[in-house]
């Protein structure tokens, strides 16, 4: 008999998985590892990892603790196939008391599994993507409960970005050799661009997508084969080394968005077949760094090809490790990180790519299109890297390691510039310093001359931002867009690593009101996962829609959020809600959540508010409706001005007509705080508008008692909200709305016409 669990136990957190690695030389040998851990941790005499291959859409036997594997084929199961094939059709969990006797139990030939009573398969996925099955065995019949159901279900959770990188990996062992590439450069002097994340950087320019191709190779043939192969090996342990220090530093502030963010650099170095195909080149007579090349170069040839952006996207990390390999075969690789001093220059580029080339130190960066939507510029703001887009094709055939100075307040970037441009960059940078360190100590609290207190919260995007918050005195958290971690990863994150994001933040400010919010992902936060490119993102498949036609990544994420609370209290807001039936239909399904929860006695939040972002004119509309239903309100502005003006946010075309003082939205304002009138503390604004300071009047004045900004700005609203009377407030609000249209408003403000 073997002890009874009570509770479940997972076997790993991330740095006791990027151990594992450490300790194997092979992704094969890693996998062993963890099926053997999982056995023993599981008490089962097998356990098995089969890993999806798309490909050819089918199961493959990848480990095995327990079980003979034949040496001369592999095992491969069609999805659909016995018992391990149809938990992996369906995506659920499949105990069997007795598997010999189940319907749908299949004989695989030299397994022997016939052997093995009690039955087991958990299918591993990450949001919509199927990435493989675990199984466990047992000789004995009955011997798997629902408590391992569950753990088994906590440890695919807990692996599935490694496998699923794992896999991707292990089916670009066949693939033909590729053409070497090109590379253009020339000069120019000064450009004007556009500012995408204020700042000013100076470096060395890099360009990021033939980064390694930049790097010549030499005819590096040294005097013996001997002698190329330890140089080999010595570059490779080198790079590794690099690898996990870094993956080690970025897990400390950037967990959320970054973490394992070097995983498949890692599994490619200890990829024995990756590995392997160097030395054969080596062996035929190439110099290791030419070898290098020419293999790394195959299997980005052919990730390249693909449709997928996610794979795209490994080719850019494959890139990445060519570099440092070929970087430390020349012996030029600083220790700190690769972009210490360099200017980064990217057509496009992909936000883990862009929390990458921060967490290795990048000065700056330069992008010509495409990817600027809201995530890479609300990323790199909260990142602190500046970023300029400049749409001048020649900035991106600039040699290697020319001069650059970005202003990314202006947008400007100034090529190769002379002493001159330098002394009057230095002038503007010292007077934006001195701008920004007002020497006012940061007030505790907003209230207002008269002492009303209104609550200045923070709106966040990542942990990272937390701190700021924290520093800038922020009276909890308005707003936290959930979205990052699933946009900047291009997967989705599991449930158990959503827990753990949710739980750094709410455990944060405990004593203060944090306002979680479900994925918005849609419109101008688009994910790099494949799906159907929608005509009008903006009126698709957004916010709350996505959810509830997704219930398992919805439920997923709402039980983590209710899990990470469950020695503190939770406020979960729904993002884009156009009627209250998707507000009701919200609702049930956060009730299931609680329900299954307490069913399977995880500790939990019992007593989440649910809200609604009052961001669509249907939402206001509705607003007494939904107001008697919503346990709280959150006025969204810049999508709400978006949508009741019908201005694209992002279109530069119409943005100066993006107007939050329009005499439209200033009612519909109104009209949403009036439906709260008797509970002002069940209402807050988020939106930009709320970090205008000349709004502030009108925002109070009509009832708003709370307001959510960026952390940076939180002291601004302080000393703001300290020269208003609720008297003139209340005052000014009622002549705003009074006001017939917009040129009257912006004469009230003194807004100069043309300015937003
Ligand atoms: C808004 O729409 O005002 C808002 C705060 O949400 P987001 O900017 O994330 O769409
Ligand atoms: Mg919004």
């Amino acid at each position: 008999m073997r002890n009874e669990r009570d509770s479940i136990d997972l076997i790993w957190n991330v740095a006791e998985l990027a151990g594992l690695f450490e300790k194997k030389s092979t992704l094969e040998g890693f996998l062993t590892d963890v099926v053997k851990l999982i056995a023993a941790h599981m008490q089962s005499d097998v356990c098995s990892i089969y890993l999806y291959d798309s490909f050819r859409d089918s199961l493959v036997l990848r480990a095995s603790h327990g079980l003979d594997l034949p040496h001369d084929k592999q095992v491969e199961l069609r999805v659909g196939e016995g018992i391990t094939g149809h938990s992996f059709a369906e995506l659920r969990p499949i105990c069997e008391a007795d598997a010999p006797s189940s319907r749908y139990f299949k004989i695989v030939p030299g397994l022997n599994e016939e052997e093995f009573r009690s039955f087991l398969a958990v299918p591993i996925r990450r949001g919509p993507n199927r990435i493989g099955i675990m199984v466990l065995q047992h000789r004995q019949p009955d011997h798997f409960t629902q408590t391992d159901t569950r753990a088994m279900q906590a440890i695919a959770s807990q692996l599935a970005t490694t496998l699923e990188n794992a896999e991707m990996l292990m089916q670009l062992r066949h693939v033909a050799p590729a053409p070497e590439r090109h590379y253009e450069t020339s000069t120019l002097s000064v450009v004007r661009g556009q500012s995408v994340s204020e700042g000013f950087a100076e470096g060395r320019s890099v360009l990021i997508e033939d980064r390694a191709v930049q790097i010549s190779v030499a005819d590096d043939r040294a005097a013996g084969e001997e002698e190329d192969l330890a140089s080999l090996a010595h570059a490779l342990e080198a790079t590794h080394k690099q690898l996990e220090m870094l993956q080690r530093e970025i897990e400390h502030d950037l967990s959320d968005v970054a973490s394992m963010i070097f995983t498949a650099h890692l599994l490619m170095l200890k990829d024995h077949e990756f590995v392997a195909s160097i030395e054969k080149l080596i062996h035929a007579g190439s110099g290791p760094q030419a070898a290098v090349r020419s293999v790394v170069h195959r299997y980005v040839e052919l990730l390249s090809g693909s449709a997928n952006a996610r794979s795209q996207e490994k080719a850019q990390d494959l890139m990445d490790l060519e570099h440092r390999v070929l970087r430390n075969l020349q012996g030029t690789v600083d220790e700190g990180g690769d972009y210490t001093g360099q200017v980064v220059l990217a057509t496009d580029i992909y936000p883990s790519e862009l929390v990458r080339i921060v967490a290795q130190n990048a000065e700056g960066l330069v992008i010509a299109e495409g990817g600027v939507t809201a995530h890479i510029s609300i990323l790199a703001r909260s990142l602190g890297l500046p970023v300029v887009l400049c749409k001048e094709a020649r900035v991106f055939e600039l040699r290697d390691n020319t001069p650059i100075i970005l202003d990314a307040f202006q947008g400007n970037l100034y090529v190769d510039p002379d002493d001159e441009a330098r002394k009057q960059l230095q002038v503007m940078r010292d007077s934006v310093q001195s701008e920004s360190e007002d020497g006012r100590p940061m007030p505790e609290h907003g209230l207002t001359k008269d002492g009303t207190s209104i609550k200045v919260m923070a709106n966040i995007n990542l942990v990272f931002d937390v701190k700021l918050a924290e520093r800038n005195k922020a009276e909890g958290i308005g707003l936290y867009r959930s979205e990052f971690p699933f946009i900047v990863r291009s997967s989705f994150p599991t449930e158990d690593e959503q827990y753990h994001i949710y739980r750094k933040i709410l455990s944060s400010m405990p004593q203060s009101e944090t306002i979680l919010r479900t994925l918005d992902i849609g419109g101008d936060k688009m994910m790099t996962q494949p799906g159907l490119p929608e005509r009008n993102p903006f009126l698709g498949f957004r916010g709350i829609r996505f959810s509830l036609a997704n219930i398992d990544i919805f439920k997923e994420q709402l039980r983590a959020m209710l899990r990470a609370a469950a020695d503190c209290h939770v406020q979960i807001l729904l993002p884009m809600i156009s009627s209250v039936d998707e507000f009701s239909r919200s609702r049930e399904v956060l009730t299931d959540c609680l329900a299954e929860l307490e069913l399977e006695h995880v500790p939990h939040c019992e007593t989440p508010d649910l809200g609604i972002m009052v961001e669509l004119p249907s939402a206001v509309e509705c607003i007494d409706e939904l107001a008697g239903r919503a346990d709280f309100l959150s006025i969204g502005t810049n999508d709400l001005v978006m949508y009741m003006l019908a201005v694209d946010r992002t279109n530069e075309r119409v943005g100066g007509m993006h107007k939050h003082y329009h005499p439209a939205v200033l009612k519909a304002l109104a009209r949403t705080a009036q439906a709260v009138a008797s509970q002002p503390e069940k209402l807050s604004i988020c939106g930009e508008m709320a970090a205008d300071i000349r709004m502030l009047p009108f925002l109070v004045g009509i009832g708003i008692r709370k307001v959510s900004v960026e952390p940076r700005l939180i002291a601004k609203i302080k000393f703001a909200l300290a020269e208003i009377s609720l008297d003139y407030a209340r005052r000014s609000a009622l002549e705003l709305l009074s006001l017939r249209d917009i040129d009257e408003v912006e004469k009230y403000l003194g807004i100069e016409p043309g300015q937003v």
